[in-house]
């Protein structure tokens, strides 16, 4: 079987493997409320003997048992409506949990050399960086739209290389998925986002917010419709290490309520997003 082949197919397992997973949360979640309804009208009958202490205690552990759980599962259900909404255009969801749309492609625009975005962003992107440059500052691009072919190559080379090196396809599917963005999960593939560093530091690190450019766009770029993406200490919400270089466009009304918020974007369309 040709490696490719392989790692789509863990891929669909993968995903049906988290959905499963879902379900069978809300499901253990209901079942343990109605354990406690039971339990409770069984504790009420006993509770008036010399157990009754005892009885209360088990009561109110599981009444806090109950409120996780029923937390858990509206989490749970509230990740899976966000994959089923109906985003308007601009405030799509892609991440590690929510894989875009098979096969779409953006019409796009060339922004700078050999870089291209959804059309719709163009104006945004290249307002923002000529006004960062009338600051006196020289912001570049380095990655905007990425095709879900160029992904799907750079995942299916990653992959091979640790297969050479004796991995298990499951195990250098897992690995390579820490290391590139698996292919359908990444946002550069809507064409929405757009990696931009100071031309004195091109690299790709925590080092890239020192410089005056990252300053500049952290603080401005909400103007022009955009938020940082990733920010520091948010991965277990983004899946993403802190990135200060990837911008998201999501529309200046959007971004700077986000900004204000000072949530990230999965944060923000749980909590606060009202179609
Ligand atoms: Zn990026």
């Amino acid at each position: 079987m040709e490696s490719r082949q392989r790692w789509e197919q863990i891929r669909r397992n993968e995903h049906r493997r988290k959905k499963a997973k879902q379900r069978l949360l809300i499901a253990s979640a209901f079942v343990l409320v109605v354990g406690i309804i039971f339990g409770s009208i069984l504790g009420g009958a006993i509770g008036k003997g010399p157990l009754k202490k005892e009885v209360k205690a088990l009561t109110e552990k599981l009444q806090e048992a109950e409120k996780a759980a029923v937390e858990t599962a509206k989490q749970s259900e509230k990740h899976e409506n966000l994959e089923d909404a109906e985003l308007p255009w601009n405030l799509v969801l892609v991440n590690k949990w929510n894989e875009m749309e098979e096969g779409y492609v953006p019409e796009l625009t060339e922004v700078a050399e050999g870089y291209e975005v959804d059309s719709r962003i163009a104006d945004a992107v290249k307002e923002m960086l000529s006004d960062a440059k009338e600051a006196g500052l020289n912001p570049i691009i380095c990655s905007a739209y990425r095709s879900l072919d160029k992904q799907e190559e750079l995942f299916d080379d990653n992959m091979k290389e640790k297969v050479r090196n004796g991995m298990g396809y499951y195990d250098a599917y897992m690995e390579a998925s820490t290391m590139v963005a698996v292919p359908g999960t990444s946002e550069h593939a809507l064409g929405l986002a757009v990696d931009i560093v100071s031309i004195d530091n091109q690299m790709l690190d925590e080092s890239q917010e020192e410089t005056a450019e990252a300053k500049w766009l952290i603080e401005n770029c909400h103007k022009y419709g955009f938020i940082l993406r990733y920010p520091n200490g948010t991965t277990d919400i983004t899946g993403i290490i802190y990135e200060p270089w990837h911008y998201r466009y999501v529309g200046v009304e959007i971004a700077t309520e986000i900004t204000e918020l000072g949530v990230t974007f999965e944060e923000y369309l749980e909590e606060h997003y009202e179609p």
